[in-house]
């Protein structure tokens, strides 16, 4: 297996994982637009690359860990794109989320030029990209998938392949419901204890290790009552995905009561100033309903 890797979009996400695979052993070749953080990357030992084309004419495997997916589309089909460079047999991982139906058409897309192509967005956020510690779940051929393993687990820990292309983006659009709706009512909750009275800190050790224990629960009730909203996960992101889920849902047919009205609440938060926030932000959405704050006692 060559050890020749791409790496596309530096961000909150993809400079951790960029540095995992540069301690793993890979020799990078990287592009951002933000030159910030390409020169981070490059002082831990990558090499620079002027377009997403010299990426994939120097690496076997490529990949990108971009915003949304008129990014993923630019930047693997658009000109001096992935595609334009792409070596035969090389494969492209593309770790960003985005929707099952651009994720597919890149697929057929690559497919074309000879190379393999894998949509695997992870979950667990920033914490988990600096520990290397991601659930990373992956969509495409068992062969492919096999091939890159090693630098799966240079940036993941639980690693599973869903199903052929689009899979992983489909059950990474089902992770961001869950997500996100339990932040919602654990929001719901906070704020009623809150306007209650009660210690919130207390009601939180009472309750953790029942069944409305979660991990979402213990990674954001804490960052609530410290009021540190500084994304890890923004709001600005997690409304792009709602926004996926609704349009894909709609398109096959499924109709989510739930997930409309959180893109709802996002989309008062984002005319709140509070776009760029962390989305445990969603409880100062019911903050102003209820006109409480949720916080130490
Ligand atoms: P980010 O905005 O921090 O980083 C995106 C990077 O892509 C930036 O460095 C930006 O300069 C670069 N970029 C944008 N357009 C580009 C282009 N045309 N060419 C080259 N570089 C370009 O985003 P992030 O938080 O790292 O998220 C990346 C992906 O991971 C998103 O799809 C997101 O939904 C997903 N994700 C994020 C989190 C999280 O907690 N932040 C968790 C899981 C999954």
């Amino acid at each position: 297996m060559d050890r020749n890797v791409g790496f596309i979009g530096l961000g909150i996400m993809g400079k951790p994982m960029a540095l995992n695979l540069i301690k793993a052993g890979y020799s990078l070749t990287i592009f951002d637009l933000n030159q910030d953080a390409v020169q981070r990357v490059v002082s831990a030992g990558a090499a620079a690359a002027g377009s997403p084309r010299e990426v994939a004419e120097k690496s076997e495997v490529i990949i990108t860990m971009l915003p949304a997916s008129q990014h993923v589309k630019s930047v693997i089909l658009g000109e001096n794109g992935v595609l334009k460079g792409v070596k035969k047999n090389a494969v492209i991982i593309d770790m960003s989320s985005i929707t099952p139906d651009v994720s597919r058409e890149i697929a057929v897309k690559a497919a074309k030029k000879g190379a393999a192509m894998l949509d695997a967005p992870v979950s667990g956020g920033e914490p988990k990209a600096i520990d290397g510690t991601l659930a990373i779940m992956v969509g495409g051929r068992e062969d492919v998938f096999e091939s890159v393993s090693s630098i799966f687990h240079a940036v993941g820990k639980d690693i599973t392949l869903v199903g052929d292309n689009g899979c992983g983006v489909t059950a990474k659009l089902a992770n961001q419901i869950i997500v996100n709706l339990n932040i919602a009512a654990m929001s719901e909750a906070l704020v009623l204890a809150a306007k209650a009275g009660i210690d919130i800190e207390k009601m939180y050790q009472a309750i953790r290790s029942g069944l409305a224990g979660s991990a979402v629960l213990d990674a954001k009730v804490p960052m609530i009552l410290d009021r540190n909203f500084t994304a890890g996960g923004s709001i600005a992101i997690n409304m792009k995905d709602i926004t996926n889920v609704m349009d894909t849902a709609h398109e096959i047919g499924v109709p989510l009561p739930l997930s409309s009205q959180l893109l709802e609440i996002f989309h008062a938060l984002k005319v709140d100033g509070k776009i760029n926030d962390d989305h445990g932000s969603i409880v100062r959405y019911y903050e102003k309903l209820a006109n409480i704050e949720v916080k130490k006692a």
